[in-house]
């Protein structure tokens, strides 16, 4: 099968996650992915390790993603965390808004209310930074100004179920419609475990006017642990019949299980013809591996190894 795909990892929070991050970081620069994203800490408390994991892959040549969240952060801490990627040579983001802190967290004075006003926030701190661009006049000791090209291309979250504040009427829809507005050129969308839900979600929001292509986020639930902390994460029922088998299963097992659960789940999604998969590795590389053998997007003899 012939199959984009991207990947995703947390920033380490200790020197074993570290090593592994770093094997996942080898693994996935040798498979030159479409971009491998990084997450980050609401608050903005884990941006210097996820700025070195971006290091790290812009330096190997991969392209990397960095997610960024406005809520709990003041505006200006907001341009100059932006601004800070954008010098390290960052130019893909996925705008986020975040999760609101948890109450007694003193909150900033003004914040970033949408994920919509932080795309439009990330352009704007990069038009500032380079405002225009020299152009060699061909044939002549000259130049001249040109506008600036885009050069930062922003992503933005999608809920195939609903955002849990989206009501019945699907606020998150019409908040996907304003980050399209705002310039996102691409939505990533929270797991989910029926490839239905992708398939509706996608023919509700091209009803309503999106148009940008919307990427399904697949995870790989290699333990049941993994499982039920993914479902809770995106506000989803577990899969019974799912859980069960991890439940019973040795952890080797429970690797296998949860490949060929997102093997069957991509599997599923090809006939909604989605324009690439998005996969949440948990900073795993080799299930990771395996599911993209699983699904035919890599040759079996594929080691990810550098
Ligand atoms: P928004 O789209 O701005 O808003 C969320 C919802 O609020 C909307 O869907 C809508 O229902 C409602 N809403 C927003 N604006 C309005 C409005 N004006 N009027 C009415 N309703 C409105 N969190 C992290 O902390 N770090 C990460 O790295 C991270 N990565 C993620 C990656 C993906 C692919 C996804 C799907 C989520 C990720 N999250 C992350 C979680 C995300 O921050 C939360 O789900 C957050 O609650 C919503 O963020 P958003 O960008 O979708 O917000």
């Amino acid at each position: 099968m012939s199959l984009r795909y991207s990947f995703e990892l947390f920033p380490p929070r200790d020197e074993a996650a570290s090593r592994r991050v770093d094997a996942a970081v080898d693994a996935f620069i040798a498979l030159e992915p479409e971009f491998v994203s990084v997450t980050f800490g609401a608050g903005g408390s884990t941006s210097r390790h996820s700025l070195t994991v971006l290091q790290r892959l812009l330096d190997g040549g991969a392209n990397p993603m960095a997610h960024l969240t406005c809520t709990g952060l003041g505006v200006d801490e907001t341009a100059r965390l932006v601004r800070q990627f954008l010098d390290a040579g960052i130019t893909r983001f996925l705008a986020l808004r975040g999760d609101p802190p948890q109450a007694g967290v003193r909150l900033p004075t003004t914040s970033l209310q949408s994920a919509s006003e932080l795309v439009q926030l990330i352009q704007r701190v990069e038009s500032e930074r380079v405002p225009y661009a020299e152009l060699r006049l061909p044939g002549l000791r000259a130049s001249s100004l040109s506008e600036r090209r885009a050069a930062v291309d922003v992503a933005v979250a999608a809920f195939p179920n609903g955002h849990p504040g989206a009501g019945v009427h699907r606020s998150d829809i019409d908040a996907l419609l304003a980050k399209q507005a705002a310039g996102a050129t691409m939505a990533i969308t929270q797991l989910f475990f029926d490839p239905y839900d992708y398939a509706r979600f996608v023919e509700l929001a091209r009803g309503r006017g999106v148009t940008i292509p919307i990427v399904p986020g697949v995870a790989i639930p290699t333990s049941l642990r993994r499982l039920v902390r993914s479902a809770e994460l995106a506000g989803e029922g577990l899969p019974r019949v799912l859980a069960d088998r991890l439940e019973l299963a040795s952890a080797a097992d429970a690797v296998r299980i949860g490949v060929d659960a997102a093997v069957a789940l991509i599997g599923a999604l090809a006939e909604h013809d989605p324009p690439a998969v998005h996969l949440y590795t948990f900073n795993d590389h080799q299930p990771a591996i395996d599911v993209l053998r699983g699904v035919g997007a890599l040759p079996l003899t594929t080691t990810g190894a550098p």
